[in-house]
């Protein structure tokens, strides 16, 4: 089964999360759907890689919302063996002084094209391990620091020897951020070198050769991104082979920072978006960090009805986006047709779900994302009166996202929108719909007018969905961060909100824009000027989602990452 896979050099994406599919609940957010569109996009192409992370039993968690928009959080338990299969191979790590042994479960990815990527799901709840160390690939970022470092030894240094194991040989190992960096670690202890009389400690461990070998990208600028651990933690937890001291060196002085792992032991270093790799540069000066933004998966992010009507006008987009350039070959009333069928069937699932009815024909703007604070969910409602004074009858706003269980911000969030929802109603129909996941995340980027973003500059290191919802020509309307910095062109591609990227961030200048764009731009070219909006949407699938697909990141990281050395 896996020798399939094994007879070529290959390039391993390692990665905590990987958002597969909605039943695999193994992602929380844009990072692990991010690398699920890196193993959808090389699979495509055929280019020779093999996924590798954790099996999150109990998932991240599945969301229930209640009356006062409490978010209740449920362990997401899955059953591997309905989608995977188990493989025989283990591996052990060192842990607190015991061997702690890793199993490995095998899911395919395949391609329309006929691609094939494998993705190995490491596993420690086997027979043999404590209790304890059975739980360790239960919760995808649940539990304390103890608990993250077992779990980053498990992926890191489990994930090199099971590969090893399993029979690959690694051309390249990828980084998707720093969760998986003590990979390094492992491999420096392969580049031993030979040394009979030893001055320097140091010079025995060959970190020139585990750089060549390695990718690292990094993610977010927001510091709590970036794990990071006490060094007596580490002692007492990481009883491996290399000895702190080598750890010490490349992790960083005060404590083991895994990006700083990452990046001096990686020879190409990216940031996710060309803004973001300004800002990594002065978060970690004296490295040289390159941009390759992000993109995401063309067929898996567009509408079936969308999907028809691009077969139609532009056959082969799926695995060649390129053609977009040619969108403008698609009638404007066939691409308003299938995007009124996306709404209509958005608008039943809220109905559905919720009970709340909206109009087919009102403006209907959306935002769905972690919740989280630096993301503003509620920066549109920062003057209540000029909003129903804007919107009242005229707009309808659809909500998703799920708080980190231990994010009181984001949960703080949840809460307010509901408390609004109340508010508003019957003036601005507000809904909020539970469990935010990929087959949602589907309906929403597609089913909506306009898609709304509004960060705080600069922690959007890219964001994805605008460019979902640019593929299925839903417009955007956003502060100019992450991507949107290189997507934007004003009353082109949709719509800027507040000063430019290199201004600081002012949030009372970019609520005022947000309404005054609404009230004198958005709303009367919806309702009075619709071949205009929809030169717009066009405009979305011709520019936006002609680049920012993960089909152009692919060949930049092959071109730029993967076959240098
Ligand atoms: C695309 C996606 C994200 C990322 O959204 P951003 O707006 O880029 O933060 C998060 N969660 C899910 C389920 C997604 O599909």
């Amino acid at each position: 089964m896996i020798e399939e896979f094994t007879d070529r050099p290959v390039i391993a994406y390692f990665s905590m999360e990987i958002g597969l599919r909605s039943d695999i609940p193994t992602y929380s957010g844009g990072l692990g759907v991010l690398a699920g569109d890196t193993i959808r996009s090389a699979a495509d192409m055929r280019v020779p890689m093999v996924g590798i992370t954790l099996i999150s039993r109990k998932g991240y968690f599945r969301q229930d919302i209640d009356e006062e928009g409490n978010q209740i959080e449920i362990p997401d338990v899955w059953d591997p063996s309905t989608h995977l299969m188990r493989l025989s191979q283990r591996v052990s790590v060192g842990i607190e002084g015991r061997s702690v042994l890793i199993g490995a479960w095998l899911y395919v990815h395949e391609s329309v094209t006929g691609g094939r990527v494998p993705i190995i799901f490491l596993d420690t709840d086997i027979e043999g391990n404590t209790p304890e160390d059975r739980t360790l690939t239960d919760y995808l970022y649940g539990g304390d620091q103890e608990y993250r470092l077992k779990q980053e030894i498990v992926l890191g240094i489990g994930g090199v020897r099971m590969l090893e194991e399993l029979g690959f040989e690694v051309r390249k190992y990828h980084m998707n951020e720093g969760h998986s960096s003590l990979l390094t670690i492992e491999l420096l202890s392969r580049h031993r070198r030979d040394i009979e009389e030893v001055w320097d400690e140091k010079l025995v461990w060959d970190a020139e050769a585990v750089r060549r070998q390695c990718v690292f990208t990094t993610h977010t600028p927001v510091e709590a991104g970036h794990d990071k651990f006490p060094y007596d933690l580490v002692k007492r937890v990481y009883t491996d082979t290399v000895p702190l001291e080598v750890i010490k060196e490349y992790g960083g002085g005060e404590h083991l920072n895994m990006t700083l792992l990452g990046l001096n032991l990686s020879h190409f270093i990216n940031g996710v978006a060309k803004r973001h790799q300004e800002v990594s540069m002065q978060m970690f000066p004296g490295y040289e960090i390159h941009a390759i933004t992000n993109g995401v998966h063309p067929f898996t992010w567009t509408h079936p009805r969308l999907r028809e009507l691009y077969d139609r006008y532009l056959p082969g987009w799926a695995n060649e986006p390129e053609i977009f350039v040619r969108a403008g070959k698609i009638p404007k009333e066939a691409l308003w047709q299938a995007h009124s069928e996306a709404k209509r069937e958005l608008l039943e699932y809220v109905k559905e779900t919720t009970g709340i009815e909206l109009g087919p024909d009102i403006l209907t703007i959306g935002f769905a994302r972690r919740a989280t604070a630096y993301k503003r969910a509620d920066l549109i409602f920062t003057d209540i009166q000029k909003l129903l004074q804007i919107c009242e009858g005229r707009v309808q706003f659809i909500f998703a996202g799920k708080a980190h269980p231990r994010d009181l911000q984001g949960k703080e969030l949840i809460r307010r929108i509901h408390q609004l929802m109340r508010e508003l109603d019957p003036r601005i129909k507000i809904a909020y719909l539970k469990n935010y996941n990929m087959d949602l995340a589907l309906k929403i980027v597609s089913g909506v007018d306009v898609w709304l973003n509004t960060p705080q500059r600069p922690y959007e290191a890219s964001g994805t969905s605008g460019m979902k919802a640019a593929l299925n020509g839903v417009i955007n309307f956003s502060v100019l961060d992450g991507w949107w910095i290189e997507g934007h062109e004003e009353g082109v591609t949709g719509w800027a909100i507040g000063g430019p990227p290199e201004e600081p961030s002012d949030p009372q200048r970019e609520a005022d824009d947000l309404y005054r764009k609404l009230e004198e731009i958005i709303i009367p070219m919806y309702y009075n000027h619709r071949e205009d909006w929809i030169r717009i949407m066009r405009n979305s699938i011709r520019l936006l989602a002609y680049y920012f697909n993960s089909h152009r990141m692919m060949r930049r990281y092959v071109t730029e990452a993967y076959i240098l050395y």
